[in-house]
């Protein structure tokens, strides 16, 4: 018999969890243990994308909020650019570009926004850091605390735990709210308590779904409410590359104590894939609708491997084509979904960058009086009514000057001065063009243009094609 592994090691068995199951949700939440490691590192980095959530509302542009989604105002203003309700496609075709990347990254490589971004999973790996550091980093020591009984000490732990709980879960709820009002001047009125009540609701209510979601319901949240999982499984295909066991390899699984035969599987049972994973699931089982593809497990495997001698990725990023047919995934390229998805991608993402490219500092509309289409006067003459309406979507006063073209015969009136159009407003005016019929034979439609343009402002001009209607 040939012996596996030739220098002595220790590996312990680590404990798996609490007793919260899986399999019904009932019991206690997880409390997983903490590796170093690549994808460790990986989930730390994006994890830190989060900082832009409390850290953009304080920064400034020109003077002002860089970002602010201004709702009374209907307003959406973005470093320079003001968006209005005229201009919500672009949001849409944002949010279109955002769920299609989720489509496209679960299509490519699994639940990755969940092990990576995701706010429930990012706000639950830092209340149990903080829980970790102060009642035990391993589900042992977390049991003993427990089971300890009440000392100072232990108040004291379990009091500073939930205060931090508490502070993350304000400081979430305010940054919220941040982003809709201005951000320092949010926090005077929180200080002197004359915010309004929108915002104690929406402060209130962050901080405590943040609390009791981070703290409490943990991955129970994934499992139970989250409707992404439930999705998931139609974006998958066989060449999606997802943390998976390669059983081949690892069974049948030894203690590495009892190990001795080259028949022997390199799995040693060790169970610190199941030991490090938020969600509590056992990789080895095969995929499960609770693996949030974190990769933790595959950390922790390797650690092992490095520990026993073995070649790491017995617990890899991996397709089932690959660990059940021996096949080399699908090139990206070769894909139908990911072609599909990548064409919606750069038709969204060109449909933004033309949206940005063309904003137009004003909106200009002019709207025919239905009722009458015209009137007749007693001098002969024929009289349209026009509502003319300018939206000054600039962050300067507007003064305009309208005026018309394409029109014989015709004078207005009602438009012989000039408006002034605070940023963000529109002045509805209303203009009555009147023509003298020329006696030839004409059409009873006329085409004509409104013009609108600001005198304090040479780049502001805008024009509005409209209908003379004579018969
Ligand atoms: S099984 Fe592995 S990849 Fe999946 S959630 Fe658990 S630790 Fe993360
Ligand atoms: S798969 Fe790796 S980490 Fe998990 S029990 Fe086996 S050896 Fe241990």
């Amino acid at each position: 018999m040939t012996k596996l592994v030739e220098i002595p090691v220790k590996v312990e068995i680590y404990d798996s969890l609490s007793d919260w199951n899986v399999e019904t949700g009932e019991g206690e939440h997880i409390t997983a243990r903490r590796l170093k490691g690549r994808f460790r590192n990986i989930k730390n980095m994006t994890m830190s994308v989060w900082l832009i959530y409390f850290l953009g509302p304080y920064l400034r542009w020109n003077g002002e909020q860089a970002i602010l989604l201004d709702i009374p105002k209907q307003q959406f203003h973005l470093f320079s650019i003001t968006l209005f309700p005229q201009d919500i496609w672009v949001l849409s075709l944002a949010l279109l570009f955002l769920a299609i990347m989720l489509a496209a990254a679960t299509g490519v490589a699994g639940r990755v926004f969940c092990g990576y971004f995701c706010f429930q999973t990012v706000w639950t790996d830092a209340f149990s850091y903080i829980e970790g550091k102060l009642e035990g980093n391993t589900p042992q020591k977390a049991h003993k605390f427990k089971a300890a009984p009440w000392s100072s000490n232990k108040l004291v732990r379990k009091l500073s735990k939930h205060s931090l709980w508490l502070l993350i879960s304000v400081l979430t709820g305010i940054s919220f709210a941040a982003w809709f009002v201005d951000a320092f001047k949010l926090w005077q009125q929180i200080i002197t308590l004359t915010a309004a009540k929108p915002v104690w609701i929406a402060v209130g209510t962050f901080t405590f779904f943040t609390y009791w979601f981070a703290g409490f319901m943990r991955e129970q949240v994934c499992f139970w409410l989250c409707p992404y999982a439930r999705l998931q499984g139609v974006m998958y295909d066989q060449d999606t590359v997802l943390p998976a066991y390669d059983a081949e390899r690892g069974e049948p699984r030894t203690k590495y104590s009892k190990q001795s035969s080259s028949d022997d599987g390199s799995c040693i049972d060790c169970n610190l894939c199941v030991a490090v994973c938020p969600t509590g699931i056992d990789i080895r089982k095969g995929q499960q609708e609770g693996c949030i593809t974190c990769g933790l497990c595959i950390d922790a495997c390797d650690s092992i491997m490095d520990k026993i001698k073995q070649p790491k990725g017995l617990i890899r990023y991996s397709s089932y084509k690959e660990l059940h047919k021996g096949e080399a995934a699908l090139s990206l390229v070769k894909r139908p979904r990911v072609i599909v998805y990548s064409l919606i991608l750069l038709l969204s993402v060109a449909g933004i960058i033309y949206g940005f490219t063309h904003f137009s500092p004003t909106e200009f509309k002019v709207v025919h009086e239905r009722q009458p289409l015209f009137v007749k006067m007693s001098d002969g003459s024929i009289q349209n009514k026009y509502t003319l309406k300018l939206l000054n979507k600039t962050k300067q006063t507007l003064l305009i000057k309208y005026e018309i073209s394409g029109l014989t015969n015709a004078t207005v009136s009602g438009i012989d001065r000039i408006f002034e159009i605070e940023p963000g407003k529109i002045i509805p005016i209303t203009a009555l063009v009147r023509q003298v019929p020329s006696g030839n034979d004409k059409s009873a439609l006329e085409y004509f243009n409104f013009i609108a343009s600001a005198v304090n402002n040479d780049a502001i001009k805008a024009e509005y094609n409209t209908v003379f209607i004579s018969q």
